[in-house]
C-alpha cells in the first residue's frame, strides 16, 4: 500500500482472488470506492490468456485484464521487461523535454538557471527508479543520448552537434556520467535494503538460491569488480556504509568515464584537460548568475570551451570550406590549422596590430594588450 495505491500479488489465481474480496470488503466498511478503469489484473511471466477468460472484480465492478501497467510512474509490461521501461521512460522524458525547449534554448536566460530546471526536474525523471536497472551500460547508454542532447541544447548548439566534447559539457555543467548516477542509486538500495523496515529488506535477505543472477548477486557481484572485496565487506558490516557508498560509487565510475571511455578520444576534450579549463567551470556558471545582462556572450565562452564552436579547419573538414584551410590559418594566413589555442596565442598579436592601426600614436592601449 502506498498512500491510497494498492497492489495485490499473488502466487495462483485463488489466491488474488481471495484477496480482492478481502480489499472489497475492507473498502465498502471505510466507504471507499475502488476507481475500477484504473485497475488493472496481469501475470508476471505466465499465460495472459487464462487469466483473461476469467472474471475479476472489486466491489462488484470489472477490472480489466492488461499487459502493461504504471505504477506510480513506472510503466512494467507483464515480462517485467526492464528494456520496456526505459523506452518508455525516455519517451516520457522526450515529451519534458519538447515542453522545456524554449527555455532551455533561450539565450537571454541565464544558463545557470536553465541548468538548475535539467538538473532538478528533467534529470530525475530520467533516471528515476534506476535503482533497478542502474549498473546495465546499454540502458545507461540509452539514457545519456537523451541526456546529451538536452545539455547541448542549453549550451546554445544543435541537438546532435557532433563537435561538442561530451566529457568536457558534463565537467563545465558540474553533472556526473548518467553511467554513475545510476549505479550509485542501484548501489545505494542495495546497501540500505536490509535495513529497511519494509518488506524490500525481506527481498534481500530471501534470496532465491535457484536463480543463478539476481538482483542483489547481480549488485554485489558489480561492486566487487569496481570497488574490490574490502571495500564490499566494509559496507557490509558497517549499516551506515549505504550513506558514502553513492557517492563512492558515483566517483569511481565517472572518473573512469572520463579517463577511459570512448569519447575522451577527441581533441576537444585533450585541449580541456590540457589546459585545465574545468578549474574556471564552476565561475563561469556563477557568473551567468550574477551578470544576467551578459548570459549571450558567457553561453558563448562556454560553447567555445566545449567545442560547440566552428573553426576554419573543422568546417573545412567537413566541406564546407576549401581543403586549404584544414592547415592553414585564414586570419594570419599562416600553415597553422586554426584552433582554440592559435587564436589564444594570435589573438594578443592581432589586438595589438589592430590597435596599432587605430590609434597610431597610442601605445599605452596596444602595450596592454601584448
Ligand atoms: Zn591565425
Amino acid at each position: 500500500m502506498f498512500a491510497d495505491d494498492v497492489v495485490l500479488l499473488s502466487p495462483s489465481r485463488h489466491c488474488l482472488e481471495a484477496s480482492m474480496r478481502k480489499v472489497s470488503e475492507y473498502l465498502t466498511k471505510l466507504e471507499m470506492e475502488v476507481g475500477a478503469s484504473k485497475c488493472g489484473v496481469t501475470v508476471f511471466h505466465g499465460c495472459i490468456d487464462k487469466v483473461r477468460r476469467r472474471q475479476w472484480q472489486l466491489q462488484g465492478k470489472d477490472i480489466p485484464v492488461v499487459e502493461e501497467y504504471r505504477y506510480l510512474g513506472i510503466d512494467l509490461n507483464c515480462n517485467l521487461d526492464e528494456g520496456f521501461t526505459v523506452r518508455r521512460q525516455i519517451q516520457r522524458y522526450r515529451q519534458k523535454l519538447h515542453m522545456a525547449t524554449p527555455f532551455l534554448r533561450n539565450g537571454r536566460i541565464p544558463m545557470d538557471l536553465r541548468l538548475r530546471v535539467v538538473k532538478s526536474c528533467l534529470l530525475p525523471s530520467l533516471i528515476w527508479v534506476s535503482e533497478w536497472w542502474g549498473m546495465h551500460q546499454l540502458h545507461a547508454k540509452r539514457l545519456s543520448l537523451v541526456l546529451n542532447q538536452t545539455l547541448r541544447m542549453v549550451v546554445g548548439v544543435h541537438m546532435k552537434h557532433t563537435g561538442v566534447s561530451i566529457p568536457a559539457l558534463y565537467t563545465e555543467f558540474g553533472i556526473p556520467s548518467v553511467e554513475s548516477l545510476i549505479a550509485g542509486r542501484r548501489a545505494r538500495l542495495w546497501a540500505k535494503g536490509p535495513s529497511m523496515r519494509t518488506w524490500i529488506s525481506q527481498l534481500c535477505q530471501w534470496i532465491p538460491t535457484f536463480r543463478k543472477g539476481t538482483w542483489v548477486k547481480n549488485t554485489k557481484a558489480w561492486l566487487l569488480r569496481r570497488l574490490g572485496s574490502s571495500a564490499v565487506r566494509e559496507i557490509e558490516r558497517s549499516p551506515r556504509g549505504s550513506k558514502t557508498l553513492q557517492p563512492e560509487v558515483q566517483q569511481v565510475i565517472h572518473q573512469k568515464w572520463l579517463t577511459t571511455g570512448k569519447m575522451t578520444q577527441t581533441n576537444t576534450w585533450q585541449e580541456y584537460c590540457q589546459y585545465a579549463l574545468h578549474n574556471g567551470s564552476a565561475l563561469l556558471r556563477d557568473s551567468s548568475l550574477h551578470f544576467p545582462e551578459h548570459s549571450k556572450s558567457l553561453s558563448w565562452l562556454m560553447r567555445i570551451r566545449v567545442g560547440g564552436w566552428s573553426s576554419c579547419s573543422r568546417l573545412a573538414r567537413i566541406g564546407i570550406l576549401d581543403e586549404q584551410w584544414k592547415t592553414r590559418c585564414p586570419c594570419c594566413l599562416v600553415n597553422v590549422p586554426e584552433t582554440l589555442s592559435h587564436l589564444q596565442q594570435k589573438r594578443s598579436v592581432i589586438m595589438r596590430s589592430r590597435i596599432a592601426a587605430a590609434h597610431p600614436r597610442d601605445q599605452t592601449i596596444a602595450n596592454k594588450y601584448s
